[in-house]
């Protein structure tokens, strides 16, 4: 299985709740190393432009009102499988369907507020790590 990147947001719920460093570790006691790292407040265009999947959605405005309504953190991360193994990490998207031990199991109460973001696949993971990240913030982890 070949290195793989996937990008991750600790949602402002996470953030307010002041579990980053809960979530972190479970990234890297499960395989996946950090190669970028930064928290930031979205703007609502940040935020429009990243979920514009979900614009034609009934929870559009509410999605981006909340992702926009404090600090989140914005990560690569790096390992074997790591768009998979990330989203096993995560959980379902509503945490009351979502399986023990997952990160929105333990750390979100509703489909709205669920901790974490991550990519659904390679080409998303490409394009949403592109949307936050420039080449050169991303850190060389091999060594
Ligand atoms: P994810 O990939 O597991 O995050 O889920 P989706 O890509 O389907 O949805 C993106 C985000 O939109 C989710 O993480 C939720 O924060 C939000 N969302 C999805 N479905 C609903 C819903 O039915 N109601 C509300 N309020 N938010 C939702
Ligand atoms: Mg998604």
């Amino acid at each position: 299985m070949a290195i793989e990147r996937t990008f991750s947001i600790i949602k402002p719920d996470a953030v307010a709740k002041n579990v980053i460093g809960e979530i972190v570790s479970r990234f890297e006691k499960n395989g996946l190393r950090i190669v970028a790292s930064k928290m930031l407040q979205l703007t609502q265009e940040q935020a429009e432009g990243f979920y514009a999947e979900h614009k034609e959605r009934g929870f559009f405005k509410d999605l981006v009102s909340f992702m926009t309504s404090g600090p989140v953190v914005v990560q690569v991360l790096e390992g074997e499988n790591a768009v998979l193994k990330n989203r096993e990490l995560m959980g379902a998207t509503n945490p009351k369907e979502a399986a023990a031990g997952t990160i929105r199991a333990d750390f979100a109460v509703s489909i709205d507020e669920n901790a974490v973001h991550g990519s659904d696949a390679p080409e998303s993971a490409a394009r949403e790590i592109a949307y936050f990240f420039s080449a050169n913030e991303l850190c060389d982890r091999i060594r």
